[in-house]
C-alpha cells in the first residue's frame, strides 16, 4: 500500500479506531455488540465503570466495572473518566486509561454509550478516528413493545425510558451513521461493512 501513497498518508485501519454504539433502551445495543465482538476478532470492547448493581448475567470487568459511588466520584475528581453521565440514578463513565491503551495498541474499540456520552467522546480530543452509530429499533411501536418485554419495567420507568429516548433521537443527526435494528443478524452485518469502510479510509496522518 505504502507504494501507492505520497508520504504522510495512509488508511485509517492502520491505528485503532473507536466504534461508539448509541441508540435509545431497546434498540437492541447490548445484543448488537455481543455479536460484533464475536465476528470481529479485531474489535474489543470498551468497558465502563457503573455505580449500577450487577445483574445475575453479568460479569465484573467483561460488561462493567462495578464500582461504589465514592469509588465513581475518585475516579472522576482525578480526571480518569473520558466521559461520564447519569442514567436513571446511576453513574456511568468510560475509563480513560484503558480507551488510550487499547487504541494506540492498534486495537479498533467498541463503546456502548448513550447519546450525550457519544457526542463527548467525540470531542474528547482523542488521537484516533471515532465513529458514531446510532442505533434504532424499526419502529416507535416496536421500541416500546422490547421496552416492555423485560419485564422488569413499572409503568413509571417505562414512561422516563420513552420520555429519554424522545431527547435521544432528535440527536441523530449529529451522528455519522444510521442503523436500523430489525433482524439482528443483519444490523451487525451493516455495521460490520462499517468497520471495514472505516478502515479503508483514507487518511493524512502527518505532513
Ligand atoms: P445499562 O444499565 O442498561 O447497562 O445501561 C444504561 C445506559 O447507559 C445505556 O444506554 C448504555 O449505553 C449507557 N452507558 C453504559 N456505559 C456508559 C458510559 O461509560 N458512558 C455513558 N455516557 N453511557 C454509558
Amino acid at each position: 500500500m505504502r507504494d501507492f501513497l505520497p508520504p504522510g498518508w495512509g488508511v485509517q485501519g492502520e491505528r485503532g479506531i473507536a466504534f461508539v454504539i448509541t441508540g435509545p433502551s431497546g434498540a437492541g445495543k447490548s445484543s448488537v455488540i455481543n455479536e460484533l465482538l464475536r465476528r470481529d476478532p479485531r474489535l474489543s470492547f470498551s468497558v465502563s465503570a457503573t455505580t449500577r448493581p450487577k445483574r445475575p448475567d453479568e460479569v465484573h470487568g467483561r460488561d462493567y466495572f462495578f464500582v461504589s459511588r465514592e469509588e465513581f466520584l475518585r475516579l472522576r475528581e482525578e480526571g480518569k473518566l473520558l466521559e461520564w453521565t447519569e442514567y436513571q440514578g446511576h453513574l456511568y463513565g468510560t475509563p480513560r486509561e484503558e480507551v488510550e491503551r487499547k487504541l494506540s495498541g492498534g486495537r479498533d474499540l467498541v463503546l456502548n454509550v448513550e447519546v450525550r456520552g457519544a457526542l463527548a467522546i467525540a470531542r474528547a480530543g482523542i488521537a484516533h478516528p471515532v465513529v458514531l452509530i446510532f442505533l434504532v429499533p424499526p419502529s416507535w411501536e416496536e421500541l416500546v413493545r422490547r421496552i416492555r418485554a423485560r419485564g422488569t419495567e413499572s409503568p413509571e420507568a417505562l414512561a422516563e425510558r420513552l420520555r429519554i429516548a424522545r431527547e435521544e433521537v432528535r440527536e441523530i443527526p449529529r451522528f455519522h451513521y444510521l442503523v436500523v435494528n430489525a433482524v439482528l443478524e443483519e444490523a451487525v452485518e451493516e455495521i460490520l461493512c462499517i468497520v471495514r469502510a472505516e478502515r479503508r479510509r483514507l487518511v493524512r496522518w502527518s505532513g
